[in-house]
């Protein structure tokens, strides 16, 4: 297989730009639906094996039209059972896809850009700068690399959440469009109850995002209590403030069975004092919310620890009596740079 990006590659085009597609090879647009169908409820990589499709078709195809995932270049494994992929684009280009398996339900954190040009302090992707956007079959091929390469069925319980590489607003086309064929129920099938995007809140996307027919669930990477503090981790709170963040949080259609979810990364002595814990609960108020307080994952290039547990205890402690339900994440992969904030196409 060649790499993906390749623009006779398939994957990534929805199913109306496969029924075009079948017109204009001189086919009923139906048979671009079966090929939707082929690529993605049914993981078809081969002509050869869509057998519904009719023989003109397939030999139409085969001369120009592939379908192409990344290449799953080298995978590394963890202790925990999280397994760290490091994709290679057809430029040759490289992103990360992390997948997570539990008792219950996969998770696999998806990259949505090649490096990220959002500079948050405690980053290691932020160190790669910013190179460019995925496009729709770049994402949706992650998660079907992934499933190949962990030999996954079909039907296979999956959560998807863009917490990878890059900030997922700033590419939110290609994010919706691969989002649209992922939660298709005709398409890959993932639920958008199962699929959650992070932002660190770039605030007219959200605004965007509220209005998408196919929306997945939002998370806002939180990480301060007040604007001194985050624009100091998070140089975009010069330009989105707390005060904004929230209004439009407020603002924010939430679906009876949504929350909307803080993701708070823990950092020793600069964010994780009783105090923050206060200011984070009044940020937060009477939203319908939940808390992810992430523990840092430290490494040598960055100057941020982790705080003891009994901080983090605390910490949480103080959101749940002002009843703000407060989830403690241990991120999985550790040992191998797969966790939170981690991805930085180490190999190592
Ligand atoms: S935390 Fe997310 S948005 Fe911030 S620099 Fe890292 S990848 Fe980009």
């Amino acid at each position: 297989m060649t790499l993906a990006g390749h623009n006779g590659n398939l994957l990534g085009l929805n199913q109306e730009e496969l029924e075009n597609l079948a017109e204009s090879l001189g086919q009923p647009r139906y048979r671009g639906r079966q090929l939707y169908h082929g690529i993605y409820a049914r993981w078809i990589r081969n002509f050869d094996e869509l057998t519904d499709l009719n023989r003109d078709f397939r030999s139409a195809l085969e001369p120009h039209k592939e379908i192409i995932y990344p290449q799953a270049e080298r995978h590394f494994c963890s202790r925990d059972g999280a397994v760290r992929y490091l994709f290679r684009l057809q430029d040759s280009s490289s992103v990360e896809t992390v997948y997570m398996p539990d008792e219950d339900r996969t998770t696999l954190c998806l990259s949505s850009q090649v490096g990220c040009a959002v500079d948050c302090k405690f980053c290691f992707t932020a160190m790669l700068g910013a190179k460019r956007n995925l496009t729709a079959g770049e994402i949706i091929g992650q998660v079907l690399g992934v499933a190949a390469g962990q030999n996954m069925v079909r039907g296979a319980r999956l959560n998807l959440v863009f917490m990878g590489m890059g900030e997922p607003m700033l590419n939110l086309p290609q994010v919706l469009k691969a989002v649209s064929i992922l939660a298709d129920p005709k398409g890959v099938g993932i639920t958008l109850r199962h699929i959650a995007v992070s932002t660190v809140g770039i605030l007219p996307r959200i605004e965007e995002l509220a209005l998408a027919p196919m929306r997945p669930k939002l998370a806002i990477s939180l990480n301060a209590s007040s604007d001194e503090q985050r624009s100091a981790l998070m140089p975009i709170n010069k330009k989105y403030p707390l005060a904004d963040l929230m209004r439009v949080c407020r603002a924010y259609p939430l679906r009876s069975w949504e929350h909307l979810m803080f993701e708070y990364v823990m950092l020793d002595g600069c964010n994780d004092s009783d105090d923050d814990a206060r200011r984070v609960a009044d940020l937060l108020g009477d939203l319908r919310s939940r808390v992810n307080l992430i523990p840092y994952n430290s490494g040598p290039e960055l100057p941020y620890r982790a705080p003891e547990f009994e901080r983090v205890l605390a910490f949480q402690k103080i959101l749940t009596d002002r009843r703000i339900p407060t989830f403690i994440r241990i991120s999985r992969g550790q040992d191998i740079h797969a966790a939170c904030g981690q991805l930085s196409l180490s190999i190592g």
